[in-house]
């Protein structure tokens, strides 16, 4: 069985017991992750029993679908969830966290013969917790990042002068290099009190001895992405940058510590603030401890003060504590998880010990 085919039987189960006939994915990572399918539009209707599954897209992917979805009956019509909703009697569930109003109206006078029902989130729910083709494409994006970054150091790429644009567009292009289809999201590049900034954008600013170096990039493989921070020195660190540092890194190490499953997602953050509060700058770690991470840079479940998931094998999520020094720099440390029974695995493989280029 294909890991798609495997996923729409474990969608079943759950329209099942939503008492549901049928499910219009109209979410195009939805749909992507029910069959294969890649293009720009496109649905499927998941049917209850197994035997009605049927893909719609448009004339531009009739050869693309036939390749991705060769197990599904294919539709090529337009609009899909119009031409899909007109096939269904009883109740048919759709994506009521991805639909417009507009769109419900027009879906609304389709399924004339069924009931709409609102069932948003469902096929979010499964993507919580990855198959191992997932985790292998996770696994392939953070190497990427991985590489991307050894080879930006070992090719001089972090030296005097340079700007956090030419260091941003650098290390997106080795990530090219190393397999990646792109960026998995706008690459923060910042030196010295810039490093402050959590999300700060690259600008001309130009790189001296000394600064703090944040990178927080990641890659994009087979529709995956993958996160990871390093922060760095040019030229011999400062003690202040040491220290700020070492309890960054104890905060991160806790945050992994804390990641099993059955684990509150909110004992996690707090596993990992609290060494940052003991140090006194609790109030300079402005930001969640983490995410998950998959086909969405950032989708469920949040690692956050108010969290009140429950961690499961197979989620794959970030841990990015961070402290930043108002108009002095920023320390943070992020990686790439996978929560496993036999303790968390580490995807981004970079040294966390501090990098002094
Ligand atoms: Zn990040
Ligand atoms: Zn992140």
């Amino acid at each position: 069985m294909s890991s798609y085919s495997a996923r729409r039987t474990a969608l079943r189960q759950k329209l099942q017991a939503a008492n549901l006939d049928a499910l219009l994915v109209t979410n195009l990572l939805n749909v992507r992750y029910l069959t294969g399918f890649t293009g720009s539009n496109g649905a499927v209707l998941i049917g209850a029993r197994g035997d009605d599954d049927v893909f719609c897209t448009d004339g531009r992917y009739l050869t693309q679908s036939a390749r991705q979805v060769p197990d599904l009956e294919r539709l090529i019509d337009r609009p899909c969830d119009i031409a899909l909703a007109r096939k269904v009697r009883g109740r048919l569930g759709f994506e009521s966290h991805h639909v417009t109003v507009d769109g419900l109206d027009n879906l609304t006078k389709a399924a004339e013969k069924a009931e709409l029902v609102r069932a948003g989130g469902l096929v979010e729910t499964l993507r919580l917790v990855k198959d191992e083709v997932e985790i292998e494409a996770l696994r392939m994006a953070c190497a990427a990042a991985d590489r991307a970054l050894a080879a930006l150091i070992g090719h001089g790429g972090l030296r005097p002068g340079r700007t956090e644009r030419e260091v941003a567009r650098e290390l997106e292009s080795r990530m090219l290099d190393h397999g990646a289809e792109g960026p998995s999201f706008s690459s923060i590049v910042a030196f010295g009190a810039n490093s402050a900034v959590p999300h700060h954008s690259p600008t001309d600013a130009t790189l001296h001895v000394g600064d703090f170096v944040k990178l927080d990039f990641g890659a994009l493989v087979d529709g995956y992405h993958s996160d990871m921070t390093r922060t760095l020195v040019l030229g011999k660190p400062a003690d202040w940058q040491r220290d700020l540092y070492d309890l960054v890194a104890r905060s991160q190490a806790a945050g992994r510590g804390a990641l099993k499953p059955g684990a509150r997602t909110g004992h996690v953050d707090h596993a990992s603030r609290e060494v940052i509060e003991k140090a006194g700058h609790g109030d300079e770690f402005l930001h969640g401890l983490g995410h998950g991470v998959g086909l969405e840079i950032h989708e469920a479940p949040a690692l956050s003060k108010a969290g009140d998931g429950t961690l499961s094998a197979g989620m794959a999520v970030t841990v990015e504590p961070g402290v930043y020094l108002s108009g002095r720099g920023g320390v943070r440390i992020e990686d790439t998880l996978v929560v496993r029974e036999s303790g968390p695995e580490l995807l981004t493989l970079t040294t966390k010990e501090l990098v002094v280029v």
